[in-house]
């Protein structure tokens, strides 16, 4: 149990800094790094532009995803001499698509306090204002690079009634809307790029006139594509079986997922395949 305001154990604080304008940041994320003794910081040179707008002197170490199990010991030093420490990424909350939980779990395993000090964060950022609905979400980050690994992976949210919440770097961004509008269909997209900044864009469309579009190769995206929808299917169970056969699933789930989508018992669909209906 950890009682973080009333007890006198050294916490380390993840702190959340902006997404891209400066000003995204709370009053308590200002005094919590200007106190600390030592601020991890995932890049300095990126960090010491946010801590010279907000005159906080604080010295900073580097901690990120190269180095992350080395500075354990680091970390936990300060902690065990009666240091507070503060962990930041680059932008939006530390640990989200960003090291940060193996630290957390360290902390917590050797029985110091963690605590967040809440701020921005990109997924959260453009579900509120995306116009899809946000309960339940799924917040899945980047997706695998290998394409092999691609298809797997989507598999598993094919049929899951959640907005499903990407991240992704300006380079993949056409490459990825073609995956998900081949693997999930055509669905309602919402693509938010540079939020909070100067260029901040929403396109709100579906996944097939997405993948019609030049993206600008330059800046940050947010992609948020909507649950999967029961639909009266018009496809047969053959069609299903073999539309999810050429997306490389096994028979068991592929199974799985037509009784789900036609609403149907296992044994229904399994007889079905069998007699070839
Ligand atoms: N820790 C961050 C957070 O809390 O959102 C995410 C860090 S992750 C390494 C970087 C990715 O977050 C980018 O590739 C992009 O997908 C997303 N992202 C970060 N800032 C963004 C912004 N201002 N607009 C759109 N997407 C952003």
């Amino acid at each position: 149990m950890q009682e973080s305001f009333r007890n006198d154990k050294k916490t380390l604080y993840l702190v959340s800094t902006p997404i891209g304008n400066l000003k995204d940041i709370t009053y308590r994320a200002v005094e919590v790094l200007s106190n600390v003794e030592v601020i991890f910081a995932e890049d300095t040179r990126t960090s010491m532009r946010l801590l010279s707008h907000y005159n906080i002197k604080t010295k900073m170490k580097s901690y990120h995803e190269h180095n992350k199990l080395e500075k354990e010991n680091d970390v936990l030093w300060y902690l065990e001499n009666g240091f507070d420490v503060a962990l930041i990424s680059d932008a939006g909350t530390p640990g989200i698509s960003d090291p940060g939980f193996e630290i957390a779990n360290k902390v917590i395993e050797k029985g110091f306090n963690v605590s967040s000090i809440p701020g921005a964060t990109a997924s959260m950022t453009a579900l509120v204002s995306s116009g899809l609905k946000m309960q339940p979400n799924l917040f899945l980050g980047f997706l695998p690079r290998k394409e092999s690994e691609i298809t797997l992976f989507l598999n598993k949210y094919l049929t899951v009634d959640a907005t499903l919440i990407f991240y992704e770097s300006p380079f993949r961004i056409d490459k990825t809307i073609n995956y998900l509008f081949e693997i999930l269909g055509d669905r309602r997209v919402v693509i938010a790029r540079e939020l909070t900044k100067i260029y901040e864009t929403f396109i709100r469309t579906t996944l097939k006139e997405a993948i019609k579009i030049e993206f600008i190769n330059k800046g940050e995206y947010v992609i948020l594509v909507e649950g999967f929808i029961q639909e009266e299917s018009n496809l047969s169970v053959i069609d299903l079986f073999v539309k999810y056969q050429k997306l490389g699933l096994d028979d068991m789930t592929n199974m799985k997922l037509i009784a789900k989508e036609l609403g149907i018992s296992k044994r229904e669909v399994y007889d079905k395949i069998k007699t070839n209906k």
